[in-house]
């Protein structure tokens, strides 16, 4: 039997690699390729003698490479070289000096370059991802995720996994430092609107010009800690005094403003570096807990256009922390334009994946603090 199988498979195989007419010889699978750290669309992406190739024109426009059709010839010139291809001979010259493969071919009337050639040629390098049959052309000095990172985010996006498991894999607990203001008011609605829950850090100097908004936020269920007074490095972190004085003050506000008892702080720009020992001495004894992060979306470094970024950063992130046996996975967001426009799809993703999303609950104090301290 199993004869019989190696007969058929080798039957299959060299009938799709066969050659009948010295064309190239196309296998049918499924690549990706991806730019920094996203993936590109292609109409089409062949693997042609081992080699991915894709359509010269949608290359070209990803990757800002500039080339002409003259008389049957294909230029492409760009950084002081030029790479040529002649329909009728099916030879490739870089430079004026022909190439000994064809990084270049043409299939069913359109042209198709090697990824790995023009990408190399133009000054970037290619990662390939074998188990996600993935190229990644990238530049070492731009901007990019790790390759370690990048490969969790292929197993996100590329394996589509069941819908909403049974079972709930993990805590997720939003934070959202720096409100309140308009963008708390909407990243409120956008929880509400998927019955999640969320904890807000919000800083006492925002506070008194924004009640119906904090009003809103503790009347859908989310729980409110301090972000400090004035957010102001120079004056928090200036001595013990006026650091537990912030936040006392917002402690203080909050209660005020809302009738709630908090107990939760989170520092500005997080405990560590600037959290001395007196500091978190002086939390202790007025009975604060201290929360930093495990995921940080980074959101406040990307514009609008950039929210594909912010999302990608929670989900590697929250991947991560669940794979290393994390069941309480607090992320770091902010209320802000962009984070907003992200929002939506982070919840959507983390519930998909059967991820719970809760807010901060006194009685289960969780510790998370960079400090490691679990006093705090
Ligand atoms: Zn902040």
């Amino acid at each position: 039997m199993r004869k019989l199988i190696m007969i058929f498979v080798v039957f299959v195989v060299s009938s799709i690699f066969s050659t009948t007419s010295g064309e190239a010889a196309v296998a049918p699978v499924t690549q990706h390729i991806a730019f920094q750290d996203q993936l590109l669309d292609f109409s089409e992406i062949k693997v042609i003698n081992e080699d991915t190739k894709v359509p010269l024109e949608e290359i070209a426009a990803h990757l800002d490479i500039p080339f002409e059709i003259e008389k049957g010839i294909t230029y492409i010139r760009k950084n002081g070289i030029e790479i040529s291809y002649i329909e009728t001979s099916q030879l490739t010259s870089k430079n004026g000096v022909a190439l000994d493969w064809t990084p270049i071919v043409k299939v069913n009337g359109k042209i198709f370059i090697s990824v790995e050639y023009i990408a190399s040629e133009i000054g970037y390098k290619v990662k390939s991802f074998e188990k996600h049959k993935t190229q990644r052309i990238y530049k070492e000095d731009w901007t990019y995720m790790s390759h370690e990172n990048f490969e969790i985010y292929l197993n996100i996006i590329l394996n589509k996994k069941q819908p909403s498991p049974a079972k709930s894999k993990a805590n997720v607990y939003l934070t959202f430092d720096d409100g309140p203001n308009k963008f708390t008011a909407i990243n409120n609605s956008i929880l509400k609107k998927y019955n999640a829950k969320a904890t807000f850090f919000f800083l006492g100097n925002h506070m008194k010009k924004n009640a119906s908004i904090i009003n809103t936020v503790v009347k859908d269920g989310h729980y409110i800690g301090t972000h400090s007074m004035t957010h102001d490095k120079s004056k928090v972190y200036l001595s013990s005094e006026s650091f537990i004085n912030e936040m006392m003050e917002g402690k203080k506000l909050i209660k005020k403003m809302t009738g709630k008892d908090t107990k939760l702080v989170r520092t500005p720009y997080g405990s560590k570096p600037h959290l001395t020992t007196a500091m978190k001495d002086e939390l202790v004894t007025n009975g604060f807990k201290l929360w930093d992060w495990d995921v940080d979306s980074n959101d406040w470094k990307y514009t609008e256009k950039e929210v594909n970024k912010i999302i990608q950063n929670v989900q590697v992130g929250v991947e991560k922390a669940y794979k290393s046996g994390d069941q309480d996975i607090i992320i770091l967001l902010h209320d802000r334009s962009q984070t907003t426009k992200a929002l939506p799809q982070i919840i959507e993703w983390l519930q998909k994946e059967g991820y719970t999303l809760k807010t901060y609950e006194p009685d289960h104090h969780i510790v998370q603090n960079f400090l490691r301290d679990t006093t705090l």
